[in-house]
């Protein structure tokens, strides 16, 4: 069966042939591949062509992908039963080892994926604070939750459907919009509003509108913005968390949110989200108060064995300093590939996250990450491709690097872009 093939079957009965929308490569053109099997940096498709893979799940892998520490602590919990819907020890190693890693995370709750993360810390910061309003961020994407499709970036960026239609309108007007890396603007908006807000949920570095770093002290100046008008700070750390830093964004940046969404690494490729934060507000969250919250799978026993062995992985020492310096070795080398043909590029990086921009400017905002040049992108990602170097498909997802990247893939990433790069003047 060709990739190809498979489209076609897939397309008969599932929405664009996919069951999440960036993977149908509408944004970049052209078919998406499937894939057989991946391993370390690798993914192979049905057809068995190798790709050097930038994507990796879009976050999860960060140890590559298939790691044996990870397999073998699923193998190990599959022998004792897929679902109990009663408590099971993993979970309680999952809280104590979260509540370790990241210090803000008093208490915590595990759900299964981003979405359910981020939409259970506003029904909480609503609970609690007896407040409907949110504030979120032009280009930042917390999962599909009604609240949070109001110029959301993601697939809802790449689509140009900033709001999606099935959202009620009197949902969306209860979330208020601000550009990124603006606090001026944020001012503003609480000096009218602030006394309606319940929580801003940000991403502390923003990966849903390709990959942008908060400006130096925009993230205090939020927390206390947040402060003084009664509001939750809430970081949607499900990119940013376990990669950018051990403690997350929050440790890196050295601020501190009321609540904290994660997913992705947390769950080492399994379908686990979680969030959680401060004891006050966490010991609201039902049963222990009346704020609803449930799931059938969360705390799911072999989920929890998937996220403890990837968490166990990212604890050694120097990780996170090497997978940043391997992140940096790929963007300064593709800055170079770029610069040596001519075309105007910038990148931004941090930990193991990064950005790719067809611009000679270096982005800062969404409205820069909007201005960059899409359709050379496009020709980018598919002459990369064609090479066997699989980048995220749209121009508005970050970049994920693992630790199983070799300095020989960097090397052939880089030789890849060697030859793209010329192709790609003039326009
Ligand atoms: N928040 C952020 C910052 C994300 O990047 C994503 C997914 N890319 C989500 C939330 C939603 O997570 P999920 O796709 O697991 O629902």
């Amino acid at each position: 069966m060709t990739n190809h093939e498979l489209f076609q079957r897939a397309r008969q009965l599932m929405p664009g042939g996919v069951n999440s929308p960036v993977r149908a490569f509408k944004s970049v053109g052209g078919e998406p591949f499937f894939t057989a099997r991946a391993d370390g940096a690798y993914l192979w498709d049905v057809e068995g062509k190798r790709y050097i893979d930038y994507v990796g799940s879009w976050g999860p892998m960060i140890a590559g992908h298939n790691h044996p520490a990870v397999r073998e602590a699923v193998e190990r919990a599959v022998r004792d039963g897929l679902s109990f819907g009663t408590p099971c020890p993993a979970e309680v190693t999952m809280a104590e080892t979260i509540a370790r890693l990241v210090p803000s995370m008093e208490m915590v709750r595990m759900v299964n994926s981003g979405t359910e993360a981020t939409m259970s810390a506003i029904r909480l910061a609503r609970g609690a604070t007896g407040r409907s309003r949110i504030v979120k961020f032009e280009g930042c994407y917390h999962g599909h939750g009604d609240s949070f499709l109001v110029k959301a970036g993601s697939g809802a960026l790449t689509f140009g459907v900033p709001t999606s239609p099935g959202v009620p309108k009197q949902n969306a007007d209860l979330t208020l919009t601000l550009p990124y890396n603006d606090l001026d603007a944020a001012r503003t908006l609480f000096a009218e509003h602030g006394q309606d807000i319940a929580a801003l949920i940000i991403e502390p570095v923003a990966g849903n509108m390709n990959c942008i770093l908060p400006r130096e002290g925009y993230l205090a100046g939020l927390r206390t913005l947040c402060d003084e008008h009664g509001a939750l700070l809430i970081f949607d750390e499900v990119m940013t968390g376990f990669r950018v830093a051990l403690g997350g964004a929050q440790a890196h940046y050295g601020v501190k949110p009321d609540l904290t969404t994660f997913g992705k690494v947390i769950g080492g490729g399994m379908p686990v989200g979680a969030y959680g934060g401060r004891r006050d507000l966490m010991e609201q969250v039902a049963p222990a108060g009346p704020i609803y919250q449930a799931g059938t799978l969360s705390g799911n026993p072999v989920a929890m064995a998937a996220g403890l062995a990837m968490l166990g992985l990212v604890q050694a020492p120097g990780f996170h300093d090497a997978l940043a310096a391997r992140t940096r070795l790929l963007c300064d080398g593709l800055q170079a590939v770029a610069d040596g043909a001519s075309v105007p590029f910038s990148t931004n990086s941090v930990g193991g996250m990064f950005g790719l921009f067809f611009t000679g400017e270096k982005v800062e905002t969404f409205a820069q990450a909007t201005a960059a040049d899409t359709a050379r992108f496009n020709r980018f990602f598919h002459g990369m491709l064609e090479r066997g170097i699989y980048l995220a498909p749209s121009a508005f997802e970050a970049g994920f690097m693992s630790s199983a990247h070799s300095d020989d893939d960097i090397a052939a990433t880089l030789e890849a872009a060697r030859q793209v790069m010329t192709t790609l003047t003039p326009d």
